[in-house]
């Protein structure tokens, strides 16, 4: 996906504000000797930002606009060390709430709609960013916020929620509740709006059956606005990404080089249009691609896929970007295997191999089911793997995160 005149003329804004600024990343710039970008070449030699810098940012070295103009601040949850602090505009506000807004029409959500927002409110982006888009739409908001089920099933029943947002796990809690309390037919949901992670096709079916409901994944991180940024549309083809807000890149994590439209990579995002804290080339760590091609829909908005995991968990395999969610979700095809399974890589011979070991029970033919799997795996990574079929509970469990994939080749 090139850039185009108009965003690279955006970009250039956004690069003399944070020169003028002389914010953290202004002063970056100054020290890298950048002033302007005059071509997609020029583009690409911008050095990426970081999560690290923006931890080193702390508190407010991002802020880009005097500070009488900052009406807001959010923050990333500082699980791991120092949080970030974004410093928000009123113009940023309004374009997030523009923004979220065109994500709710674009899932068919209208000013009839009565929005049940689950997520956490606060520092952090979540639930005051459903609320804004959902004002903005004009729709009505719930703003309940995380936790107690009791009073979320009963506002949900009184008030007639239509639509319901929140993260998938949440999500699928409040699915078995009410198909545990049998209150079903009280439940007035027609779609959900699901914070993008990584959840897999089995539990998105879960959802959608057990309550009946259409699913939306939205994206966004705390760094570049909030979710909100994209959101896939009735044809469910990826998310629509709003470029006239952010540019999106996919690089290969390893080499920082751009990858072709179609291939999974890292999403970088630049912010072409913000004032408190933009952001120029921003690592997010997610995986994903670009999906090539118009959209059924129609709308220019490019479109990525769901998000597959983080960078940490890519390997490159035979010089192919290969991750552990496309393994497991042709795994789950296999109804005949258990959910354990075990990727080891190793290098022989010159060449890497991938061997994938998993379990199921003795009334299968080993030989046929290895020979099954291997095809389904080709056909979607590419190359063909080593599947070894085994007795159940021979692979290794664990109370905590099992490791599923072992590399060899560092050893
Ligand atoms: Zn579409």
């Amino acid at each position: 996906m090139q850039i185009s005149e108009k965003q690279l003329a955006q970009v250039n804004d956004r690069i003399k504000a944070l020169l003028d600024a002389d914010s953290f990343y202004g002063k970056k710039l100054r020290e890298a000797g950048i002033s302007e970008v005059r071509s997609t070449e020029d583009f690409l030699k911008l050095p990426f930002s970081e999560k690290n810098d923006l931890r080193e940012a702390y508190p407010l070295g991002l802020m880009t606009a005097p500070e009488d103009q900052i009406v807001r601040i959010h923050s990333s949850s500082g699980t791991t060390g120092t949080p970030v602090i974004i410093p928000y505009t009123q113009k940023d506000v309004d374009d997030w709430a523009t923004m979220f807004a065109r994500c709710y029409e674009v899932a068919g959500i209208t000013k009839k709609d009565r929005i049940h927002i689950t997520p956490g409110y606060g520092l952090w982006t979540a639930g005051i960013g459903f609320q804004l888009g959902c004002e903005k739409l004009g729709a009505m908001a719930i703003p309940m916020g995380p936790g107690n089920t009791d009073k979320q099933l009963e506002m949900m029943q009184s008030l007639g929620s239509t639509v319901l947002c929140s993260t998938s796990s949440y999500a699928l809690l409040l699915t078995e509740e009410i198909e545990k309390r049998g209150i079903k037919d009280k439940i007035k949901l027609k779609k959900g709006v699901i914070g993008s992670e990584r959840w897999s096709d089995k539990m998105r079916a879960r959802i959608a059956e057990g309550l009946g409901i259409e699913l939306y994944d939205i994206y966004g991180l705390t760094e570049i606005y909030g979710p909100g940024i994209g959101i896939n549309c009735e044809h469910n083809t990826g998310m629509h990404i709003w470029d006239d807000f952010i540019y999106l890149e996919i690089i290969d994590p390893k080499t920082g080089e751009p990858v072709p439209d179609g291939e999974f990579g890292e999403i970088v995002i630049t912010t072409l249009v913000k004032e408190g804290a933009p952001l120029i080339r921003y690592r997010t760590h997610d995986l994903s691609r670009i999906i090539p091609g118009t959209c059924p829909c129609g709308r220019h908005y490019p479109r990525i896929d769901v998000i597959q995991g983080r960078t940490d968990d890519m390997m490159k395999i035979k010089g192919v970007n290969v991750f552990p969610k496309q393994i497991e979700e042709v795994l789950a095809q296999f109804s005949e295997i258990s959910s354990e399974y075990q990727i080891r890589i190793s290098h022989l011979d010159g060449k890497d191999t991938m061997r994938i070991y998993v379990e199921t029970n003795g009334h299968v033919d080993f030989n046929d089911l290895s020979r099954r799997i291997a095809e389904k795996v080709k056909s979607r990574i590419g190359f063909t793997p080593i599947v070894k079929v085994v007795e159940i509970g021979v692979l290794p469990r664990s109370m905590k995160k099992t490791a599923r994939v072992i590399d060899e080749r560092y050893d």
